[in-house]
């Protein structure tokens, strides 16, 4: 009884600005319920594969030029970033990308503007805050006076509120002390367990990525040149001798 497959990514390649060959091929699945980690390093094309699947290449004058990106059954190469919104399917950023002249709550309250009723709302915020205290107590503080593992919560918190079941989340470790990483990964698995929200994480930090994943990912130059459930790649050799120093 194999789980189904959210996210099927097959065989794409991506350029940029019409010659820049970026990924050569990439093929890659997420199953229903699961945490899968994209892993590599810098360059390594993490981003862009992230970038395709939620239709926010053109902005950086790329395009998917060969394969295709199904969601479940339905393609979704030609959906703009909104009408993912409207599927589920979420992207938080590389960087965090708080709103810094806002507070954290009104930071919240962007990301549920695909939500009509108010009752909807409040109760999705009750549900952020629930998961993340620590932006309770900042409710009220501009974003850009806030730590950089708030911001970090805020922008997965802002994503929840339009009531993803598939998060596509782009480093998130990136620049944290890592008992912050923790506690944010520690957020990701209570989200998976307890709302069932399908995560595709970019991660550098390898080490923490596979303690929290199900299934890995690893890229290197636009390519997949390894794949294997987390508990399997954490007791690789040459993983461990390649990645489990990083991040
Ligand atoms: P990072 O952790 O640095 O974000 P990554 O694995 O996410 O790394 P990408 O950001 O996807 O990698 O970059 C993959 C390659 O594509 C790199 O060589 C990068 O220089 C190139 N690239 C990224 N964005 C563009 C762009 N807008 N135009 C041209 N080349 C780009």
């Amino acid at each position: 009884n194999s789980p189904s497959i959210v996210l099927n990514v097959n065989g794409i390649e991506v350029i940029y600005n019409h010659v820049i060959l970026v990924l050569k091929g990439v093929s890659l699945q997420v199953a229903q319920g699961q945490i899968v980690a994209l892993l590599g390093g810098n360059g390594a094309g993490k981003t862009t594969t992230l970038r395709a699947i939620s239709n926010l290449l053109r902005a950086e004058r790329g395009e998917v030029t060969k394969g295709s990106i199904a969601l479940r059954e339905e393609r979704i190469e030609n959906l703009t970033p909104a009408d993912l919104v409207k599927r589920g399917v979420v992207q938080v950023m590389e960087g965090r990308h708080c709103f810094a002249h806002l507070t954290i709550e009104e930071n919240l309250l962007a990301g549920a503007y695909i939500l009509k009723s108010q009752a909807q709302i409040s109760a999705n915020l009750e549900k952020v805050y629930a998961y993340f205290p620590r932006l309770k107590t900042r409710r009220t503080s501009q974003a850009a006076y806030t730590s950089g593992g708030e911001q970090q919560m805020c922008a997965i918190g802002r994503a929840l509120m339009s009531n993803p079941s598939v998060m596509l989340l782009d480093e998130p470790s990136m620049g944290l002390a890592p008992q912050i990483v923790e506690e944010v990964f520690e957020i990701i698995k209570d989200l998976n367990q307890k709302e069932g929200v399908t995560f595709l994480v970019a991660e550098q930090n390898t080490n923490m990525a596979l303690q929290y994943a199900d299934y890995g990912y690893i890229m290197e130059s636009g390519r997949i040149v390894m794949d294997g459930a987390a508990a399997e790649l954490r007791n690789n050799e040459d993983v461990k001798e390649f990645y489990l120093g990083m991040g």
